[in-house]
């Protein structure tokens, strides 16, 4: 997004991207490509969690041309308008504040629905912000197992309504049209249906001039005089080192990414929030809940991740177990894994529970907003470097009670939504990936606690922003890829402002 705005404004960008192009094609629809799998899982930069003060594992890191959106589900939701505000049991003490409120944002996320050709219509959402333009396409007619959940939740007296998404349903003659597979969420698209950012953003401004270094890992940012002079990067093809000067520095590396870049260049010790730099991480507390039915819910083994269920966003009033918790989060459908994804990804207990459940099962995500707490934050280990020299990202994480107590919430009120459909059984996975981290390098109005000023600019050094999910203050409770995308082009026109100036 950044780049898509500076170019409009006449700059000469070059994008570093440490993966490559992700193949399309027939082989998308396999198994085995799903992200995990792939080279777009990246293995030679691994990092290391600590969950709940034990170290747990080695994770990858995504790293491919428009990075895990190439992966995503698509859903594109925009922050609540009083997800800008925030919710004080949520923010508690971390000092978190949007920088801006959602009348600010309404324009930005316009234009990124625009970008993105977002599919939705919103009217039976309760909790849908006020919106400028309606969205660019209309949603696709719903499978026949959504039409059940649909009846199940408004039987229990809920307002189901459409998921935004960002896939493309035939309104542009020129692309292939969604064919509803079941391979989406974790799997580039074969036809290049998703509307991702590779295919939307990156490969139609690289027609406009954008200079792309794919295979590029970008390894250092070197300082002086409060700017970024040169940025090290190592190029896989050649393993070559290479330095890169230039006026202006935009890092969208995500949230693990951007704070691993600087705070392997030190770059904190340039920031009034020094301290602050990698903390706050928030990814959500996410769990799948899958309902087991008698018969096949899917045998068409249609794409049915289609509805979304937001009565709970804001609280269950006068529910006996969330009693005072005015925010709690949101519930969306999800298919089933693979039966070959079950295998890979469980323990031989889970597996056998979960292998017979798969064609029989379909589920719902549930998504709790998490706190932003101080001690989740990521830093580096200089005793242990990769192969490019960076050192290890070590990331620490510990959900609160809060989180557990409002994920408890949404699972049950999930489970009632599934029985009412004529599920009898149930499995819920606990979401344990980084796919939705934010918060690292936050923006905020406080110098001492956040490190990125109201324009998303890095406080100390005078020329470099960061546009991705690193920036974003709270993590609210819907998917984060929309508000990073609109967040970045109401950044991007800040940098434009200060072009020529700086
Ligand atoms: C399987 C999956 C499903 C998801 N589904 C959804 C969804 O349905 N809706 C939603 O809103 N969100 C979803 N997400 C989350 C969404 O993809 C992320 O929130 C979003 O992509 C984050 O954007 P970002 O700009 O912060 O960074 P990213 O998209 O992570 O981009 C960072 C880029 O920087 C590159 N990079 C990092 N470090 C370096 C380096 N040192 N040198 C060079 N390049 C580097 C990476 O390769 C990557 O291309 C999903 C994520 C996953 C993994
Ligand atoms: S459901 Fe549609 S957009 Fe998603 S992978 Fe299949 S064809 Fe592509």
């Amino acid at each position: 997004m950044a780049a898509y705005r500076l170019m409009q404004a006449g700059a000469r960008v070059l994008m570093i991207e440490r993966g490559g192009w992700v193949e399309r094609g027939p082989n998308a629809w396999r198994d085995d490509s799903s992200l995990a799998f792939t080279p777009s899982y990246a293995r030679d930069i691994r990092y290391s969690v600590i969950a709940d003060g034990r170290a747990v594992e080695d994770i990858g890191s995504y790293a491919c041309v428009g990075g895990p959106s190439v992966f995503y589900g698509g859903t594109s939701f925009r922050y609540r308008v009083e997800d800008f505000i925030g919710d004080a049991d949520v923010i508690a003490a971390s000092g978190a504040a949007w920088p801006c409120r959602y009348p600010d944002m309404e324009p930005y996320y316009t234009e990124a629905e625009a970008l993105l050709s977002i599919a939705g219509d919103d009217s039976c959402d309760p909790t849908a912000p006020p919106r400028s333009a309606p969205f660019p396409q209309s949603p696709a007619p719903l499978a026949p197992i959504t039409k059940r959940i649909v009846a199940a939740a408004q039987a229990l007296k809920l307002s189901p309504f459409s998921l935004p998404l960002a896939i493309h349903y035939g309104a542009d003659a020129a692309r292939a049209a969604c064919v509803t597979c079941s391979t989406c969420d974790t799997y580039a698209c074969a036809i290049e249906a998703k509307n991702d950012i590779a295919t939307m953003m990156i490969r139609p401004l690289l027609a406009r001039g954008l200079v792309l270094w794919t295979d590029t890992v970008a390894v250092r940012l070197e300082e002086s005089g409060q700017r970024v002079r040169k940025l090290y990067v190592h190029r896989k093809d050649t393993g070559v080192m290479q330095s890169v000067e230039a006026d202006l520095f935009v890092l969208a590396a995500g949230a693990l990414g951007t704070p691993h870049l600087i705070l392997s260049s030190k770059l904190q010790e340039h920031s009034p929030a020094r301290d602050s730099v990698g903390r706050y991480l928030m990814r959500h507390n996410n769990a799948m809940v899958f309902g087991g039915f008698a018969s096949k819910p899917n045998p068409e083994r249609r794409f049915h991740k289609q509805i979304a269920i937001h009565d709970y966003y804001f609280g269950d009033r006068d529910a006996r177990d969330v009693m005072g918790m005015r925010k709690l989060g949101g519930i969306q459908q999800v298919m089933p894994p693979s039966a070959h994804l079950v295998m890979t990804q469980l323990s031989w207990k889970q597996e056998m529970v979960v292998r017979s459940l798969v064609e029989h099962a379909t589920g719902l995500l549930c998504i709790a907003e998490d706190q932003p707490q101080s001690e989740n934050r990521v830093s580096v280990d200089w005793s242990s470097r990769d192969s490019y020299g960076l050192p290890r990202l070590v990331i620490h994480h510990r959900y609160s009670a809060r989180d557990q107590q409002a994920l408890t919430a949404l699972v049950r009120r999930a489970k009632r939504v599934l029985r009412k459909a004529g599920a009898w059984v149930f499995y819920t996975h606990q979401v344990s990936t980084f796919s939705h981290a934010v918060g690292t390098v936050r923006a905020g109005v406080d110098p001492a606690t956040s490190p990125l000023d109201e324009d998303c600019r890095f406080r100390g050094l005078h020329n470099l922003w960061i546009t991705c999910g690193s920036a974003l203050p709270l993590s609210a409770a819907v998917n984060p890829s929309l508000t990073i995308a609109a967040n970045a082009l109401r950044v991007s026109d800040r940098i434009v402002a200060t072009m020529g100036k700086a």
